[in-house]
């Protein structure tokens, strides 16, 4: 039953007067300010809200802005040229400045009439409950919000800051508190849990024992979510610069397993090399992201994926007699085919997955140009860093991934050599049957000749 706790959430809102909070206009987006003012000016309400506001009493500086209004999406398209309507059930307004859009909402109400089953079973493309999409007012649009801290608004005809539903009290007790009767929260949108470990890793918020209580039960909620949506989101739970603890929390309440059942078996099965593995690339992730680097999804992707992967394709050569080549592409296909179905990885990226792991295989083949040719290909670097990657855990794979280093550095000359020495390495393995007893030995480096002057 949708029992929400609602009547017994306090209407109305604390409040902040200009001088009682931090935040400053400078702070705020030439543009998001824009809409604020010129709203204001025509005599609707207008607040920046959610996200943009609780980010800025954290002095963090916000990803984007979001306007809430009580002008209705057609009154907001009448003020802005630049303004496009969008979404079918809900429509919100979106203004246009180049490639910026600042997203106006007017305050949205309560569904009415919330026991006919019809309107329970309704599921959103989006994968929520519906409602009737109906406006209203600010304490109802304030209700609707996920969590607390994400239920303040900043009035740009006071300069104050509006909290509702305790969301002050525990943006400064740094906890995570959802608005309303959890486990129904959940239910209209399993997603909500995901948001609850993101907010929590990224902002250092604890989630409250009774938002995180029903977690562990209803995470298998979230297969039922499309696999679109899920992309969009595993982006934001990964490539926001706290993968590894946000990782850890979605294994701690059982959020991994629903995203990608493949890896949560494959790392079920005794050994957690492949959990050591993924938490190594989060971290590198997340180290390449606090350095302003470019991150990319399919490189993460690779990663998440390699325990399935690498299984499937032992299993190939083992139960089906495959040659490793032929396993591979199959165990490849099977993977990235079965992934997609809980997590819509686009097809760019998926190719580049592919491209990333097939190098694997090529970067043990040092032989004659072969190096060479590799340095051209056009994921070269991925690949490189996945095996310098899988060396941090594999001791074997040192050799392989120094070799690889140094043949980068080298000028052509000592290219040419480090390629011979392995060359004749190659040919002196495939003479050995029987494995070698004591490591290879790296390739002596030559004492650099000093150039004449
Ligand atoms: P960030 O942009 O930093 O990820 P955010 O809080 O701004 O965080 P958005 O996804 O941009 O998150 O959503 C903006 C606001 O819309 C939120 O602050 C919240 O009030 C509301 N909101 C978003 N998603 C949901 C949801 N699934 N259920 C309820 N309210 C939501
Ligand atoms: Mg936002």
């Amino acid at each position: 039953m949708l029992t929400r706790q609602q009547e017994a959430l306090p209407l109305q809102p604390v409040v902040l007067t200009r001088d009682q909070h931090g935040i400053s206009r400078r702070q705020i987006s030439e543009n998001a300010l824009k809409v604020l003012y010129r709203l204001n000016k025509a005599g609707f309400e207008a607040y920046l809200v959610g996200g943009g506001v609780r980010d800025l009493l954290l002095g963090r500086q916000p990803k984007d802005f979001d306007v809430a209004t009580n002008a209705t999406p057609e009154q907001v398209k009448q003020l802005f040229s630049n303004c496009r309507l969008v979404g079918r059930r809900f429509r919100l307004a979106h203004v246009l400045f180049g490639r910026d859009v600042i997203e106006v909402a007017t305050f949205r109400g309560h569904h009415h009439q919330v026991n006919t089953n019809k309107h329970i079973s309704a599921q959103s493309s989006e994968g929520m409950l519906l409602r009737d999409n109906v406006y209203g007012t600010i304490e109802e649009d304030a209700e609707r919000r996920d969590f607390s801290v994400n239920a303040l608004y900043y009035n740009i005809a006071d300069f104050s800051v509006l909290g509702f539903a305790g969301g002050l009290k525990d943006l400064e007790a740094r906890r995570l508190e959802l608005i309303g009767d959890p486990e129904t929260r959940y239910r209209e949108d399993p997603v909500r849990m995901l948001r609850a470990v993101r907010f929590s890793a990224k902002l250092g918020l604890s989630i409250s024992p009774r938002t995180e209580a029903p977690i562990r039960e209803l995470a298998p909620l979230l297969s039922d979510i499309p696999p679109a949506r899920l992309f969009e989101e595993t982006l934001k739970l990964f490539l926001a610069g706290q993968g590894l603890e946000t990782y850890r929390q979605m294994q701690h309440y059982g959020l991994f397993a629903p995203l990608f059942p493949e890896t949560a078996e494959v790392m079920g099965r005794g050994n957690n090399r492949y959990g050591r593995f993924i938490e190594l690339a989060l971290a590198n992730t997340d180290e390449r992201i606090a350095q302003d680097l470019r991150v990319t999804p399919a490189f993460l992707y690779a990663a998440l994926l390699w325990g399935p992967v690498e299984t499937r394709t032992q299993e190939f050569v083992n139960d089906g007699g495959l040659g490793y080549h032929d396993a591979f592409m199959l165990a490849a296909d099977e993977v990235i085919g079965r992934q997609v179905k809980t997590v819509a990885v686009p097809r760019r990226f998926s190719t580049v997955v592919r491209d990333i792991w097939q190098l694997q295989d090529r970067l043990t083949k040092r032989a004659g140009k072969r190096p060479h040719r590799l340095l051209e290909h056009p994921k070269f670097r991925a690949g490189y860093d996945f095996l310098l990657l899988r060396a941090e855990l594999d001791p074997r794979l040192k050799e392989l991934a120094e070799w690889w280093t140094d043949f980068q550095a080298a000028n052509p000359v000592d290219q040419k050599r480090l390629s011979q020495v392995a060359t004749r390495e190659q040919d002196e393995e495939q003479d050995e049957a029987a494995p070698r007893k004591s490591p290879r030995k790296r390739p002596r480096r030559r004492p650099r000749r000093r150039r004449e002057t």
